[in-house]
């Protein structure tokens, strides 16, 4: 094993892990502020994540002031990025976390390892798959993520089907219609476990524009084919069973970060997001990581990461200018509710250190209409009120579970009204 980084001028700054919206806008901003040496690694033949192989719109308003699509988004992450003085390690894959900013890397060279200052992960999200949904039935060819189909479209110029079912109401599954209206094909259905879509209900005369129906709180879906995909059987709103002829199954959203790299770490890890445990400034619970983008939590538009990923590098380089701040505690911040799934940032640093998040942010597990609850032991701490489903943004205020006292448990909790 080699040494990356032996005969280099200079040390590394900041190593990010993956090349997306997040890792790209993070490492681009790193360099306006006048870190010396950014350095992107990235498991890909190309980097810009997960918009490389959304070819349609809408991409880029907030960042760059106008629409694009996906792939030229990511070009422009990447470009700018370059263009900055970034160093961009395409086809090394991150395969080990080590304490104190060491990585352990697998290039088309070999192995090496490299030591930075900082690390920030950035390895975005991934789809359930079927087994992880309990979708029941046959094993044929036709079955695939989202992802996998927009790759196979967008990447490679096939054509996998051409009278696909998906499975899934979140955003990504109207962004697979639209990958299926690249290739000319028109879904014959979108079928959703829940009672309604889960994307916003504002989607829904997407659907009829398309000409797609909707079969929304069904059951017990199966897959039946021999060889290739046949039909999906399932059982309707009503009880009644159901079977529709198709060629194809996207298995669409459902996502789940990307954390093979913590789980075998010695990061902690929030069972919740399945991402890391983070305080306000994005500081994992080894203060030479950090993280960004969807790795915290399933799942935000490529927008809300970038943004994330700019914010991350001001607390980063704060971080690397060895200002000295006066720590006077933390408190945790965390939920066993059932109806909800995780609460971002679960750590809070009590300290002179300014710019961390204002907001906590909150995803839940089933559709819910009540008060959220903040309380330490009998002490009520803060009381909002919460209208929302799975898969939305929520987000609250910190400032008052922040002027709790440092040592504090401040548990999240959820009444129904
Ligand atoms: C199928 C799909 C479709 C989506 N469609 C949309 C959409 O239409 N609009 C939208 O706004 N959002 C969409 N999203 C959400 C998407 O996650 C965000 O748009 C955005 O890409 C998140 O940025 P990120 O930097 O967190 O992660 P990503 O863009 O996913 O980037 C993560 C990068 O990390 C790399 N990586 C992972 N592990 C390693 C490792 N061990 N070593 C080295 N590199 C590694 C990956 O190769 C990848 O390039 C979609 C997500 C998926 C999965």
């Amino acid at each position: 094993m080699k040494i990356a980084d032996a005969n280099q001028p200079s040390p590394i700054d900041v190593a990010i892990v993956g090349a997306g919206s997040a890792g790209l806008a993070l490492a681009a901003e790193l360099k306006r502020s006048g870190v010396t040496r950014v350095v992107m690694l990235e498991r890909e033949k190309t980097a810009g994540g997960i918009p490389r192989h959304c070819g349609h719109y809408p991409f880029g308003i907030r960042e760059y002031g106008r629409l694009l699509k996906g792939p030229d988004y990511a070009k422009r992450n990447v470009d700018t990025a370059v263009k900055l003085g970034v160093e961009i390690r395409n086809e090394v894959s991150v395969t080990e976390l080590h304490p104190q900013g060491r990585l352990s890397l697998f290039t088309p060279s070999g192995l090496e390892s490299l030591q930075a200052k900082r690390v920030v992960l950035c390895t975005g999200v991934r789809e359930s798959s079927r087994s992880q949904r309990f979708i029941g039935g046959d094993r044929p060819l036709g079955v695939m993520s989202t992802a996998a189909l927009q790759s196979l479209v967008y990447l490679n110029g096939m054509h996998p089907f051409s009278r696909p079912i998906i499975l899934g109401s979140e955003l990504v599954s109207f962004s697979a219609i639209e990958t299926c209206r690249h290739l000319g094909i028109r879904p014959v259905a979108m079928v959703e476990e829940l009672d309604r879509v889960i994307a916003q209900k504002t989607i829904l005369p997407y659907l009829t524009l398309r000409g797609v129906p909707l079969y929304a709180g069904v059951h017990e879906p199966k897959i039946i084919g021999k060889k290739h995909v046949e039909a999906l059987a399932f059982v309707d709103a009503d009880g009644k069973p159901q079977t529709i002829e198709t060629d194809g199954i996207i298995v669409s959203g459902r996502f789940r970060p990307e954390a093979s790299l913590l789980l075998a770490s010695h990061l902690e890890l929030d069972p919740g997001s399945g991402g890391p445990v983070i305080d306000q400034f994005g500081q994992c619970s080894d203060p030479s990581y950090y993280s960004a983008g969807n790795l915290l939590r399933a799942a935000e538009t490529s927008g809300w990461c970038w943004r994330e990923g700019v914010s991350t590098a001001k607390r980063i380089v704060q971080d690397l200018s060895s200002a000295h701040y006066e720590v006077r505690g933390y408190i945790r911040l965390s939920t066993n509710d059932p109806a909800i799934k995780f609460a971002l940032p679960q750590r809070l640093v009590i300290s002179n250190r300014p710019g961390g998040m204002t907001d906590m942010q909150i995803g839940l597990l089933k559709p819910s209409r009540g008060v959220l609850k903040a309380s330490c032991g009998s002490q009520c701490v803060s009381v909002s009120k919460i209208n929302s489903r799975p898969m939305r943004r929520i987000l609250r205020p910190l400032a008052d579970i922040l002027a709790t006292a440092p040592g504090s448990d401040v548990q999240l909790s959820f009444e129904e009204s």
